[in-house]
């Protein structure tokens, strides 16, 4: 049954109510503005303990501010019982002050663990909506998340931008299917990855394309490892359920050392790749302003 720790509580209290009724020394309440502010106090701690059910998968959270609210919820109860029924918690002093620090110190500790928890979602979700679900590298948002700032640096942009376009990968869908194209393109992406240094951002741009900004390289080394990506790939093997198959890169590349728009640099660098193509793919072609 669904909310039975917070029935049981609810339960408890209106027979303690009905068992003083019987006991017959009870009056209405003649403070009635400490009367209607004690209630209000009861029916918040009421919303509270039944609201809180939401959070029931995360036991830390959940617990604490159960427990926290059902303690605040019977302060609040021996309150109004006092109301109506003079020395309802007879014999034992200051029980209801106890009972209403023991709950504020359950909610403070749950308010600590839920603020965790919403951290913790909270990274998980930024990762998640930076994160190209196939390939596990960056998708555009995070790419320009990450290049923004540098744009916008005095000096602006030092560095090489490439981007590198598998060469005929729908014939390999066509050929051996889409799981093995997903295959290559996980391979490929993991295997560039595993190729650039920790400053480099690499990016899922497309299909089967991928942006990798070289940072503070440029000219004949942006040239060199691009030449090297392009070498290293075309030589690797996938293989998926006895079927392989290699594949090459086309890498179009624009060097930036001044302060240019982040689209403008990339626009130059993908004309640069359409050249590639032409000339027949799996080559490196510089857009160095000529080809425009
Ligand atoms: P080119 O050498 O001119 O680049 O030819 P291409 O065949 O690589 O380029 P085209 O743009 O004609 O086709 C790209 C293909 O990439 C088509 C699309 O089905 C495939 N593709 C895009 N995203 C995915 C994906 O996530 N998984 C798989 N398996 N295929 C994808
Ligand atoms: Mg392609
Ligand atoms: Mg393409």
């Amino acid at each position: 049954m669904k909310y039975i720790a917070q029935h049981s509580i609810v339960l408890l209290s209106i027979v303690m109510f009905l068992y003083n009724i019987y006991l017959g020394n009870g009056s209405w309440p003649t403070d009635t503005v400490e009367f209607i502010a004690e209630f209000t106090m009861l029916l918040a701690c009421l919303a509270v303990m039944y609201y809180i059910r939401q959070l029931r998968p995360y036991p830390d959270v959940y617990w604490l501010m159960l427990s926290g609210s059902a303690f605040y919820y019977i302060y609040a109860f021996m309150d109004i019982l006092e109301e109506f029924f003079i020395n309802s918690t007879v014999g034992i002093t200051n029980i209801d002050d106890y009972i209403q620090t023991i709950g504020f110190v359950l909610l403070c500790v749950g308010i600590h663990n839920w603020i965790v928890l919403h951290r913790s979602f909270i990274q998980k979700l930024e990762l998640k909506a930076e994160t190209d679900h196939l390939t596990g590298l960056f998708n555009r948002h995070a790419f320009f998340k990450r290049m923004n700032p540098k744009s916008k640096q005095e000096e602006g942009i030092q560095g090489a931008f490439l981007i590198m376009d598998i060469d005929h990968f729908k014939a390999v869908n066509d050929t051996y299917g889409h799981t093995l194209g997903d295959v290559v393109l996980q391979g490929v992406a993991q295997e560039l990855k595993s190729h650039i240094r920790a400053n480099d951002i690499l990016a899922r741009w497309g299909g089967e394309e991928f942006l990798l900004y070289l940072n503070d390289v440029m000219n004949e080394e942006a040239l060199v490892t691009a030449e090297s990506l392009r070498k290293f790939i075309e030589q690797l093997v996938f293989q998926y359920e006895g079927e392989s198959v290699q594949c090459t890169i086309s890498i179009g590349i624009y060097n930036v050392n001044s302060s240019i728009r982040l689209d403008t640099a990339i626009d130059r660098a993908d004309k640069a790749l359409y050249k590639a193509k032409s000339k027949g793919r799996n080559c490196v072609v510089v857009n160095s302003g000529v080809i425009i």
